[in-house]
């Protein structure tokens, strides 16, 4: 039992890329138990109504607001934050039964929080990789674990990029290129300093073959995604 929780440690070494405790990172002490989590969401219950004291809000007297403290406690816990205290899913390969070609998953949702603002970032993911001469391929749902596990954390949208790619990249062993783009807008523009609605930022991660040839490989994943009106934008 320990030498597989060793061994499943070690796979996760690989993928995170930033030191713990960070926004962006797990937490110190992760993974959680529930009853961890638990006592995470008391204590951030009540330094958040410590918070909402100090913006002078009477929410003790206010309906609406009485609960708000463990509302957003719960909110970071099991769902804003969740990829910083869950356990990574665990990603099988399988044999690519000779494809050799590009595989891509397009507008995988991407629901995130910046981690200067603590606002909202919404988007989509597009994924493409190349199998290796062994040919693994991973399943496709896994896709979208991996963007979920990065991306319920805080984040910047270019570290975000770099993590997903990095996780795909290690979970495909002996892949032959990975490439990772990411549009999305970020409530933090929009509602906030310059307070400008619809402005999408696009970042984009490759490796390997697309990054070789001419990119040719690359412009046949940007191609893909505009096949049958695919969005490219949000
Ligand atoms: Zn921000």
């Amino acid at each position: 039992m320990e030498e597989m929780e060793n061994k499943r440690r070690k796979k996760y070494d690989k993928i995170e890329c930033v030191p713990v405790g960070m926004a962006n990172g797990v937490a110190a002490g992760f993974p959680f138990t529930d009853k961890e989590k638990e006592s995470m969401v008391e204590e951030a219950t009540e330094a958040f109504g410590k918070f909402l004291d100090a913006l002078k809000c009477d929410w003790r007297n206010d309906p609406n607001s009485m609960e708000t403290p463990r509302r957003v406690a719960k909110a970071y816990v099991y769902d804003l934050w969740k990829g910083r205290y869950d356990n990574f899913t665990e990603i099988t390969s399988f044999p690519s039964d000779g494809y050799d070609g590009l595989i891509i998953e397009r507008n995988i949702s991407l629901t995130s929080m910046c981690s200067h603002h603590h606002q909202a970032i919404r988007g989509v993911v597009h994924i493409g990789y190349v199998a290796g001469e062994n040919g693994r391929v991973i399943g496709l749902s896994k896709l979208n674990r991996i963007v979920e596990h990065f991306g319920r954390r805080g984040a910047i949208q270019e570290q975000l990029t770099q993590a997903i790619h990095q996780a795909v990249d290690k979970v495909c062993e002996d892949n032959k290129g990975v490439i990772v783009s990411v549009v999305a807008t970020h409530n933090c523009v929009s509602c906030r300093g310059v307070k400008h609605q619809g402005a999408a930022m696009v970042t984009t991660k490759a490796s390997g073959v697309f990054m070789e040839n001419d990119n040719q490989a690359r412009k046949e994943f940007f191609d893909s995604l505009k096949i049958n009106n695919g969005h490219v934008s949000i």
